[in-house]
């Protein structure tokens, strides 16, 4: 993936969890909260056809208000619907839609539409509920990585995915090696060859699979993890069988009871911890190089206007954004043409300003109100600066949201600001 399709993702993937945290805090009063997950080989007149009969179904609901609600949000769907051809776009869509309570006993109608998530939707999905069913899309969002899996003990193998936090198996094998036990008749000496040949060329059949799998995305994978019985990975993995590239990639070997599908989740549970490190490596050596610039050096800058005024100057290399930073920033234009800006909670109400310069006040009506994070991101992306969203699950990555107001930037050059 080139560093610009990545920021793409990343901007994406931002914009993705604004709406899915709008959309968990929301509630109906009834089972009135409508979420359809749409793969993207769905025909949409199948999707039509699924929304009219729920539509007819819902008539038989006892609640005036919530039957009413739900058809409601059905009908905004199908009116969503018509914006679409034969099929969704690619990785499909989710379509959000219900009355929800704004207090007091009112409600409001909300209907949000995300196309295209970072990974395929894999199955159609019809919900109704109290609440909009955010968490497969969470789950995509949730975490980075591409990790190959294999599982063998000397029976069976399986090798699959795993993508941020979901699993995937692929493709499995099972073996013809014969038990410890031999027939009569045999030579034990001739048996134990022939087990051993077996063994061998499940190995080799396993190692096949996983290079088929994965020797093509290796420059897209950030490892392989191996589980299995001992010795059996002990074996695989002291037998190079595998592609010496992938050998490589091994992040390290987990003991795992089972060797069928299942054994690719317990495999990934045995790993966790390794998975968490990598998880916040990247993030890590980033806030290493921003406190080292910060200390030694001159490339280091912070605070949302600093940085603004480093990324306008084309100066910055990498902005760093706290991922839990949610922040707006407010542009007031003074009846003088003094321009000055205010950063304010996204919970918080627009302010009126004094100008700074002129002592003019600016009504709150008067200014313009955006995410912080889309304000940085839209100059970032004229200027050729990409951006790293930085996680708080490690120390220096809370002190970029706590101590330097989530936004900081490594510099190409010493600018004085
Ligand atoms: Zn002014």
């Amino acid at each position: 993936m080139s560093s610009s399709e990545q920021d793409q993702t990343d901007k994406q993937k931002y914009e993705f969890k604004k709406v899915i945290e709008d959309l968990r805090e929301y509630e109906g009063s009834g089972t009135q909260l409508v979420t359809i997950y749409i793969p993207d080989d769905r025909q949409i007149s199948s999707v039509v056809e699924h929304v009219t009969q729920e539509h007819s179904e819902a008539s038989n609901i006892k609640s005036k208000q919530t039957r009413t609600a739900v058809q409601d949000a059905l009908t905004s769907i199908k009116d969503r619907l018509r914006y679409y051809d034969v099929y969704p776009p690619d990785n499909g869509m989710v379509i959000f839609s219900g009355a929800i309570d704004t207090g007091g006993g009112r409600t409001d109608m909300v209907t949000k539409v995300l196309e295209s998530p970072p990974q395929p939707i894999e199955s159609f999905r019809y919900h109704c509920d109290s609440d909009f069913l955010t968490e497969p899309l969470e789950e995509m969002l949730g975490d980075k990585g591409l990790f190959g899996l294999i599982v063998l003990d000397r029976r069976e193998a399986n090798v699959g995915w795993l993508k941020g936090k979901r699993v995937e198996p692929v493709k499995s094998a099972s073996s013809l090696v014969p038990g410890k036990q031999r027939k009569g008749g045999q030579s034990a000496q001739r048996f134990a060859r022939l087990r051993l040949e077996a063994i061998d060329n499940f190995y080799q059949e396993v190692a096949g699979m996983a290079d088929d799998l994965f020797v093509d995305q290796r420059h897209e994978m950030d490892g392989i993890l191996v589980g299995g019985p001992s010795p059996t990975k002990d074996e695989f993995l002291d037998g190079d069988y595998l592609h010496h590239e992938l050998q490589d990639m091994v992040l390290g070997k987990f003991d795992v009871s089972y060797t069928d599908e299942s054994g690719l989740y317990d495999l990934v549970d045995a790993a966790q911890d390794i998975l968490d490190e990598y998880e916040v490596m990247q993030d890590k050596s980033e806030m290493e190089e921003f406190f080292k610039e910060l200390h030694d050096g001159d490339l280091a800058t912070y605070g949302f206007e600093a940085t603004r005024e480093n990324l306008i100057m084309g100066a910055v290399d990498r902005l760093l954004i706290s991922e839990d930073l949610r922040q707006d920033v407010i542009t007031y234009e003074c009846p003088n043409g003094h321009e000055e800006r205010e950063v304010v909670e996204r919970r918080e109400d627009t302010p009126d300003h004094d100008c700074s310069r002129c002592g003019e006040t600016v009504a709150a009506d008067d200014a313009e109100r955006e995410d912080l994070i889309d304000h940085l991101m839209e100059i970032a992306d004229q200027r050729g600066t990409e951006t790293k969203f930085i996680s708080t699950d490690f120390e220096k990555g809370e002190q970029l949201l706590n101590a330097f107001g989530g936004v900081a930037g490594i510099l190409r050059y010493d600018t004085g600001v």
